[in-house]
This record gives structure tokens, sequence and C-alpha cells, in this order.
């Protein structure tokens, strides 16, 4: 007997690695991805390294997870961080760890990887159609699809898995544009918000027409009673870059909530106040108080000059010190999903039942970042996009056999 049709729609890491799992359980699969080309995002993800995952034990790893820890614990622990490196090296990428713990290909970008990808799914019959956009249901609740200049075409399957991505870099092909579909279908999403994201600040012409681009390395950033240690990026808005990404989702929910959000930068986390003062009270006096800075501490022209965007620099050493070790950035709104790493909001897991199929309309199922969930970069978004484009699939076959 033939197995099940399912039809997968998005071509991104959650849609393929259902599609693999599907189709090697024997269900007939039929892939239909909007762009021309597959895994755009997975392919731009591999321009910073490709961080499949992280090495840190799975407790911790499930924690990272905040409010969905528990909802995605279990289909964490069915498919863990060794399963998605034994897979990537069964594509002969070999992983190694960085570092901070971080879990990359050998070849520290994807295109290897999806090149051989793609091949395996296409030996395993998986078919994949390309310029093909889903555009909701017919009147018989089957999916209709549209090539540019064509009408939609509906078309039966057993099964229907929708992994349509978020809406961050939009031009890689997931805009979000799903969301009224779902409403229609009785899932209404969480509204999609930016995370991993950058901000932005009313910073001076001068500031950011100077030194946007400038990072400023080995700071630690404080917001209430969390700090992170890492690179801040001046942009020409605001600020971005991994410690501040780190901060993203706290940063986001308070600005929010109060229309407004200080973010803390201590410029020399390494150094106590007391000695950057000593250091800066040791310089000549009669020069100027940024070359005072640059020789006692190193600081950076950027450094220097975001100092003085929180108010004119006081000129006793004690002031310095505790202006370098707690620099005040009143930042307005976060810098919108366009340049965002990734989405948070999405379809509420209350939609869903355990095997990730909707409530409301039984035979679709969902996968992959469109869901409700959000983490940290660090190889956690990729973990769980693939965690839960294999339990979906898991699940489809199980209920479809
Ligand atoms: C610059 C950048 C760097 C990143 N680096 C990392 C990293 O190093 N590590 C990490 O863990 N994560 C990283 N991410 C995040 C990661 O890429 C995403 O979490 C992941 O790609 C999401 O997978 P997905 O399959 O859910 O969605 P996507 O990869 O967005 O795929 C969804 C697919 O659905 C298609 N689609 C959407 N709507 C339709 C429609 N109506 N009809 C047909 N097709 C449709 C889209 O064209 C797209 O191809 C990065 C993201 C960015 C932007």
């Amino acid at each position: 007997m033939p197995g099940p049709r399912v039809i997968i729609v998005g071509a991104g890491p959650a849609g393929l690695m259902a599609a693999e799992t599907l189709a090697r359980g024997g269900a007939r699969v039929v892939v239909h991805e909007r762009m021309p080309s597959p895994a755009r995002r997975l392919l731009m993800a591999g321009r910073g390294g490709l961080n499949l995952t992280h090495s840190e034990g799975l407790s911790e790893m499930v924690a990272r997870y905040g409010d969905r820890s528990g909802i995605l614990s279990p289909l964490l622990e069915a498919f863990p961080p060794g399963a998605l490196r034994d897979w990537a090296e069964g594509l002969g990428q070999e992983t190694f760890v960085g570092t901070s713990g971080r879990v990359f290909p050998r070849a520290l970008k994807a295109s290897p990887l999806v090149r051989a990808w793609l091949a395996r799914l296409a030996g395993l019959g998986v078919e994949l159609r390309l310029r093909s956009a889903w555009s909701g249901w017919d009147g018989d609740g089957r999916p209709v699809f549209g090539t540019p200049g064509a009408d939609g075409v509906p078309e039966a399957a057993d099964a229907l898995l929708l992994a349509l991505g978020g809406a961050s870099w939009p031009r890689l092909g997931a805009d979000g544009g799903w969301t009224d579909l779902l409403a229609g279908a009785g899932a209404p999403p969480a509204p999609l918000r930016p995370a991993n994201c950058g901000f932005v600040a009313d910073f001076s012409p001068a500031l950011s027409g100077r030194f946007a681009g400038a990072p400023l390395k080995a700071v630690e950033l404080r917001f209430g009673d969390i700090s992170v240690r890492g690179e801040v990026l001046i942009t020409s808005r605001g600020l971005e870059g991994g410690a501040v990404y780190a901060l993203s989702a706290p940063l986001r929910e308070a600005i929010a909530r109060q229309g407004g959000a200080v973010l803390e930068i201590d410029l020399r986390p390494d150094q106590p106040a007391a000695s950057l003062a000593k250091r800066i009270a040791r310089q000549d006096r009669k020069a100027s108080l940024s070359n005072r800075l640059r020789k006692a501490v190193a600081l950076p022209p950027a450094a220097i000059a975001l100092m003085r965007e929180a108010g004119p620099l006081p000129p006793d050493p004690l002031g310095l010190a505790g202006r370098i070790k707690a620099v005040r950035i009143p930042l307005a709104s976060t810098a919108g999903l366009d340049r965002a790493i990734s989405t948070a909001g999405g379809v509420r897991f209350e939609d869903l039942d355990a095997g990730l199929q909707l409530l409301a309309r039984p035979g679709v199922w969902i996968a992959g970042e469109m869901l409700d969930w959000e983490a940290p970069t660090g190889g956690y978004l990729l973990q769980a996009v693939f965690a839960t484009g294999v339990h979906a699939a898991r699940d489809i076959l199980a209920r479809t056999a």
C-alpha cells in the first residue's frame, strides 16, 4: 500500500527536516516553496558560521526556551543536540564545539550541508516545487497553491504541514503573511515581534554619522538584574550585536510596557572603578579628556563618543571612571523585524495538540519558527526548529499509518 501523501509548505530547515523524517517513514512527500530556491535563511545563517546547536547539557539547554521550556522539553529530548550533530555528520559535515560551547560545522557555512541534504531528499523521493506559494484553503478544505502569473490550484493530501517561518529578514521568503490565514482557520497567532534584534536609540548625528558600524568589544551590558558580556555594534539608528540580542527579549517587553528602557554599558567590566580612576588621575591634566581616557584606559574613540552621549563628561577621575562603568543609553524601540535574527510570537501552543496538529483544523500540523517560542542565539533556534520538524513529522506518520 502506498504511504500517506503529505504536503509540506516551506523549504526551510523545519520543513525539510520534516520531509526527510516523513519520507524515511514511507510517506509520499511534496514540499512547496514560494522562493526560486530552498533554505535561503539557513544559507544566510551560514554566513555567520552556522551555529547548529549548543554543547551544554540538555537541562541547561531546555531552560533557554523560557516560558516554553516545559512544552519544548520532550521534543528536544526526542531530537537532542547529539542527534542533530549525527545528522549533520551523516551529510558529510563534521561538527566541532567552539570556545563558547556553540556547535558549528567545520566548513563554517551552510552551503555544503544544504547541497548534500537536497540530494539526499531527492534520493528519498521528496518532490520540491519551487515558486509555489500557499494561499489558504478552498471550499473543500484543500490547500491552494499559486505560481507566479497563474491561478491558485487546490491539492489533495492526507496531511498538511506548515513550516512557513517567522517574519524576520522577509526578503529571504518568510514574511509572516500567514497570520491572517491562520486566524481565519481558528488559530489567531500571538503577534509577531522581533527577537534577537537591535534597538533604536536617540543618538546625536555626530555619533551615528561617525561611528555607525564601530564595534565595542568585551563590554558588559546590564538591564534590570541581567548582565551579559560580549560585543555591541553602533548602528546608524542605535545598537545591535550579540550582547544586545541576548538582552533583547526583556528590553523589548520593557519597551512595550513602559515606552522605553535604559540599557547600561560597562566599557571595562574587568576593572574596578577605583583602579580606573587611579589610572586616569595619573595622566597629564593639561591633556584633553579624550586623550587622557585613551591613554589611561585604552578606550577607542567610539566608546568615548558613547560616553559623551550620556551627558557632558564629568571632569574628575572618579566621575569619569563611574561613567566608564555605567554608560546609560535610553532605548526608544526595537529596530524592527526586518533585521531581527528571529521572530517571537506565532501559532500558540494552546491551539495545537501534543503532536503540533491544529485543534481547529485537524489534518494541519505546524513546525519551526512560526510556532510561538523564542530563544537566544547560540544554536538554540535551529535546534528547536529541527526538533519541531521531526516531532510533527513523527506525529503525522503515527496518525496516518
Ligand atoms: C542572519 C541570520 C543568521 C542566523 N543564524 C543562525 C544561527 O547561526 N543559528 C541558529 O540556530 N539560527 C540562526 N538563525 C535563525 C534560523 O535561520 C531560523 O530560526 C530558521 O531558519 C527558521 O527555520 P524555519 O524552517 O522555521 O523557517 P525559514 O527558514 O524561514 O523557512 C520558511 C520557508 O517558508 C517559505 N514560505 C513562507 N511562506 C510561504 C508560502 N505562503 N508558501 C510557500 N512557501 C512559503 C519561505 O520562503 C521559507 O523558505 C539566523 C537567522 C538569520 C536571519
